[in-house]
């Protein structure tokens, strides 16, 4: 069959491999380049948690559902599943919650920062703030309530408020905003902790988030808006946890070891126990706007990791159909006015955001965001 003499063909096939060599030179150089301007690998120099606490996927779809803008939830490339169980319950507290992404351990419930034998563990702030990294935390609750106290507390129940404050004072937090002058200010020991908040180095406002974003960092910051914790959406908060958000991100991201932020939505979870829809989902439209100015940082800075989260779901929230069921009639509906035991979403974009697809336990949100800045 084959007519053309031996010669040919070798010339032919020698030809060939030239161009197939030239070809893959040329595209290991093109792949060396772009990976040195766009690395996806490369891990990330911030990275801010979002928990949306009580937040199970009945919430979320909510924001979907009750929505006029398209949700922010939409614009992440990563989902996972979160187990939720403490070390005491099958249906965790926020306390053992928010400890899990702490500090990494399953303790029991009401526990803050302490392990099953009341013993301190270590958490992720001071973890990171030994290597520079700058640490923020806000709060639609007090900042001495379970979520936010998980990240600089070590308490054997999450009801002792004034000492919770007490240890924010001597904690390694650079920035932090929420409810709760009465825990800092009118206490049983007569001390004045936003004094000594101030004897720390913090420029503290009672009054109103600072009107301008012009970072003042490495100046730390503290706002305490509210006696306890900061008022509804339906009560008129307004931009509360978005300004206070920018402002954060605006000094935080002066650091140039970079930062570890932490922003609660605090209610969603208090309309799932009030079993109040209307709560909840104005609650969680305001954290979904919250992650829209996240991810928009994100965007833009390159370098941060945005993952959001629940500590639990709250109230058996689903969306049913109405009374006559109508399946073009969405009714919210609750089974309980507690917690639930239903995996929570993870959401996750930015750089090494891949390792937060799957199933996992809570624990190893902890886990990731460590092996992410310390390893
Ligand atoms: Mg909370
Ligand atoms: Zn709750």
């Amino acid at each position: 069959m084959f007519k053309h003499p031996k010669s040919i063909i070798s010339l032919f096939l020698i030809s060939l491999i030239l161009i197939s060599c030239n070809c893959n030179k040329e595209k290991t150089a093109t792949n060396t380049t772009f990976e040195l301007t766009t690395d996806k690998n490369k891990k990330p120099k911030n990275i801010i948690l979002l928990i949306g606490d009580g937040m199970g996927l009945s919430q979320v779809s909510a924001s979907l559902f009750y929505n006029d803008e398209v949700s922010n939830f939409e614009r992440f490339p990563v989902i996972g599943l979160s187990k939720t169980s403490s070390s005491s319950d099958l249906i965790t507290d926020s306390a053992s919650g928010a400890t899990a992404f702490a500090s990494g351990i399953k303790t029991y419930n009401g526990a803050l920062g302490v392990n099953t034998d009341t013993t301190s563990v270590k958490n992720i702030v001071e973890e990171v703030s030994v290597k520079g990294i700058a640490t923020g935390i806000i709060s639609t609750s007090s900042i001495v309530h379970a979520t936010p106290a998980a990240f600089y507390t070590h308490t054997k129940s999450r009801s002792m408020y004034e000492d919770i404050a007490s240890q924010l004072v001597s904690s390694d937090i650079d920035f932090f905003a929420g409810g709760g002058t009465t825990f800092f200010n009118d206490r049983r020991d007569g001390k004045n902790l936003i004094k000594a908040l101030e004897q720390q180095g913090f420029a503290m406002n009672t009054e109103k988030l600072h009107p301008n974003t012009a970072p003042i960092f490495p100046k730390k910051q503290g706002y305490l808006l509210a006696p306890d914790g900061m008022p509804k959406m339906v009560e008129g908060r307004g931009d509360f946890l978005s300004d206070a958000t920018k402002l954060a991100l605006a000094n935080l991201s002066k650091n140039e070891e970079g930062f570890f932020l932490m922003i609660e939505g605090s209610q969603i979870d208090w309309g799932g126990h009030d079993n109040d829809a209307n709560y909840l989902i104005t609650e969680l439209l305001d954290f979904d706007k919250t992650i829209g100015v996240v991810l928009d940082f994100a965007k833009q800075n390159g370098e941060t990791l945005v993952i959001v989260t629940a500590d639990h779901e709250t109230g058996g929230f689903t969306l049913a159909s109405d009374e006559r069921g109508d399946y073009n009639n969405i009714k919210p509906v609750f089974s309980t006015d507690g917690h639930s035991a239903t995996m929570v979403p993870v959401f996750a974009e930015g750089p090494e955001s891949s390792i937060f697809g799957g199933i996992y336990e809570n624990t190893a949100i902890y886990t990731k965001i460590k092996s992410l800045f310390l390893e």
